[in-house]
């Protein structure tokens, strides 16, 4: 076997996570500002020559095998097919999280390049409390783009749902019967610390335990084998497909976390939390062979920490938000 992104706790690390703008058509409450946010200026961004050699290192030294784009808004970044042909061709399982509004007119042609799963983030079907919520009066956009990435044959389109405490717990039992009647699978995202108005509290936070109660009381489920992927599946007793839950907070996954992320500014980050980064951009742009960019992943995934430990005094809040980050 080659080499592997292995940290000090023993975690492989196969999974990349490229955000390819921080810009958004949206200005999600729990995710940025609705002022103020200080985009990345184009030449700061990396070009996709600059992503696809990132990626290769990752993928031809160190078997990363799971590629998934996101933001920002991913889908706004000029020619993001061109990129998707790009990391298609490295073999990868290439996917995308994208808040959907968009992918009426994209879906197929992400498809044609090479996509192969889709996330779509949606949050409520009322339309006041979406406008609301992503300060967009986008909501039939969105639910637009959910058909159009099931008429373009993605199989299954997951629906993200972030559920937070007297915002949108009360519509549950509406997602749930969304992903049954359309064939979707919804993943309830449990509230993260990474809003950038400061609102999260563990109060706000709908736990896994009061999802599957609530959604088990009206629909009975039954647990799904657990892989390696954070959601913790559940099945319809009555063959009405399956729903899963991102436990972030309460079940955090740190212990078999696999994944580490690249910003849209060429910064390279070993967790969602992390605090430090590590600068491949510079590396890039200076002339460094593939060799010392390697090297600075090897050091970035051994610095690594074992959790993220939020609702606990040490946790830190990293300075960036979600947006930035790319959840
Ligand atoms: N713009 C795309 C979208 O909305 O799907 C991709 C980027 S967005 C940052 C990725 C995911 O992070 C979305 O599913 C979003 O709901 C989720 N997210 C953002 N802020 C969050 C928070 N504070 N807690 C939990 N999930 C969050
Ligand atoms: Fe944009 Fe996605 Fe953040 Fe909403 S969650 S503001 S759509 S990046």
């Amino acid at each position: 076997m080659g080499k592997q992104l292995i940290d000090t706790f023993g975690r492989v690390h196969r999974d990349l996570r490229i955000s390819v703008t921080d810009r958004c058509n949206f200005r999600c409450q729990y995710c940025m500002p609705a002022e103020g946010m200080k985009w990345t200026a184009r030449e700061e961004l990396l070009t996709f020559e600059e992503i696809e050699r990132i990626a290769s290192i990752m993928v031809e030294r160190y078997g990363v095998d799971s590629i998934r784009l996101t933001g920002g808004e991913p889908t706004i970044r000029a020619k993001l097919p061109v990129l998707i042909e790009k990391l298609a061709n490295l073999g990868v399982d290439l996917a995308l999280t994208t808040n959907g509004a968009t992918l009426a007119g994209q879906a197929q042609t992400l498809k044609d390049a090479g996509l192969k799963r889709i996330n779509i983030s949606l949050d409520s079907f009322d339309r006041d409390r979406f406008v609301e919520l992503t300060r967009r009066d986008d909501l039939a956009k969105v639910l637009d783009g959910i058909d159009a990435a099931v008429a373009a044959g993605f199989d299954p389109v997951k629906i993200n749902a972030v559920m937070m405490r007297g915002i949108n717990d009360d519509e549950l039992l509406d997602f749930a019967a969304f992903g049954r009647d359309k064939g979707v699978m919804v993943r309830f995202i449990e509230f993260m610390p990474l809003d950038a108005e400061g609102r999260w509290s563990n109060e706000t936070v709908v736990t896994q335990t009061e999802i599957i109660e609530k959604i088990s009381a009206t629909y009975p489920v039954e647990p799904i084998q657990r892989s390696s992927a954070p959601a913790t599946r559940f099945r319809y007793l009555d063959g009405q497909g399956e729903f899963g839950v991102v436990a972030s907070v309460t079940q955090s996954f740190c212990d078999t976390c696999d994944r580490v992320r690249l910003t849209a500014d060429g910064q390279f980050r070993n967790c969602l939390f992390a605090v430090d980064e590590f600068d491949l951009r510079a590396l890039l742009r200076d002339g460094s062979s593939d060799d010392v960019i390697a090297a600075k992943l090897e050091e970035g995934v051994l610095a690594k920490w074992a959790g993220h430990n939020i609702g606990q005094v040490t946790f830190i809040r990293p300075n960036r938000s979600m947006s930035q980050i790319g959840g």
